[in-house]
């Protein structure tokens, strides 16, 4: 018998489905829920037999009755094309997904995890990022139902324990990728290798200098179980990310540089696209706090995730081809 019973909402998604993974290594006994709305049950093929994976599919806007001893609650659409499709629904999952979690949270005497983001600090004007700065948010753009969401649930959470001294933990998790993210997910990272794959022109939104800081999921979970491990008075927020900080064209001209080699039409070039309103113009995490309170750092450089994350969509698009 496994000593706890873990919840992980999102548990189908990008980051949840390697957590989940983790969590199954350690020996604990995994509870995913979600509704599939941008993650797949094929995200957790390869576990789906073991005895100790139970997955429900359920939208966290409605209450959940269950019994666990701590939950990740990481239910939401991470990329913006799928988080903007349903603009209302995203705000739903954050802020009701969040109150009934945490409802759920206090009759089980649950620790809870936040998996928050670097986007309540929204188009930051101090830079890079720490956990003392309150960003930069606007609250009626299109980017608005999932910063703002993220930003209430953050309330709920510090809410919570204020009323109920609840043990509560919020990440602060900046731009991450790696294996499992969706070949039409949207995002910067599998957009690029996607298209490099195919030959195809890499889409830079803008004139491409705009910055991130990418963080490779094996890190990000490393992180994640650190900070659930803390002890009660740790509450966080707490960055999670890499602080390694470059623009899109010079990803665009790594990913080249790495795919193009090896497929026709020498990984495809570049063509630019408008950028999105409000997107933000930097983004660099200072990650003091996860170093003194976690003893975290990333250890997998970008060439080297980068590289695994293209073997990956190798693999996934020649069973799997798009379009
Ligand atoms: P993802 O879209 O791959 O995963 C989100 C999962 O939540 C999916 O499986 C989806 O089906 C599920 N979901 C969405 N709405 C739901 C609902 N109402 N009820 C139940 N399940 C629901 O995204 P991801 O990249 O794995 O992100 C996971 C979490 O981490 C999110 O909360 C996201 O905000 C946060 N985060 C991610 C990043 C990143 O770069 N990937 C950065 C900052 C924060
Ligand atoms: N909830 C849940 N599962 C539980 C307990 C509560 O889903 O095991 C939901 C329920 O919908 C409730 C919400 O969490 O409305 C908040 O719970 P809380 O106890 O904080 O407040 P309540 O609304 O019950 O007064
Ligand atoms: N971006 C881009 N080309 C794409 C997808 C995204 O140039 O095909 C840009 C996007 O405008 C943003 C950055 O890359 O400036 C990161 O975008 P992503 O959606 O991955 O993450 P977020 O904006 O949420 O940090």
């Amino acid at each position: 018998m496994a000593d706890r019973r873990i919840l992980v909402t999102g548990g189908s998604g990008f980051i949840g489905s390697h957590l989940v993974r983790r969590l199954l290594d350690e020996g604990d006994e995994v509870l995913v829920v979600d509704n599939f709305y941008s993650g797949t049950r094929g995200n957790l093929s390869d576990v789906l037999n073991n005895p100790r994976l139970e997955i429900v599919r359920h939208d966290v806007t409605f209450p959940l009755y269950v019994e666990i001893d701590e939950i990740y609650h990481l239910a939401c659409p991470a990329s913006p094309v799928f988080y903007q499709r349903d603009p209302v629904q995203t705000t739903k999952t954050s802020v009701v997904g969040s109150i009934n979690m945490l409802g759920l949270a206090k009759r089980t005497k649950a620790k809870i995890l936040l998996a928050s983001t670097s986007e309540v600090y929204g188009d930051p004007e101090v830079h890079p990022q720490d956990e003392s700065y309150w960003g930069h948010v606007n609250p009626i753009g299109i980017r608005s139902c999932y910063d703002e969401g993220k930003r209430c649930a953050e309330t709920l959470f510090f809410d919570y324990r204020r009323q109920h001294d609840m043990p509560i933990k919020v990440a602060r998790i900046f731009n991450t990728y790696g294996p499992r993210m969706r070949p039409d997910d949207g995002r910067v990272v599998s957009n690029f290798i996607v298209s490099a794959l195919a030959g195809k022109p890499l889409t830079i939104y803008g004139d491409g200098t705009q910055t991130r800081s990418f963080c490779y999921v094996d890190d990000l979970v490393d992180g994640l179980i650190r900070l659930m491990a803390t002890p009660h008075e740790v509450t966080g927020p707490i960055n999670l990310g890499n602080p390694h900080e470059f623009t899109m064209s010079q990803l665009a001209e790594q990913v080249i540089a790495m795919v193009g080699t090896d497929v026709p039409g020498g990984g495809g070039g570049v063509e630019y696209h408008p950028l999105p309103s409000d997107d933000p113009t930097q983004r660099q995490p200072t990650i003091d706090q996860a170093r003194d309170v976690l003893g975290w750092a990333p250890k997998i450089e970008l060439a080297e995730g980068l590289d695994r994350t293209i073997e990956y969509f190798r693999d996934h698009l020649a069973l799997h081809p798009v379009g």
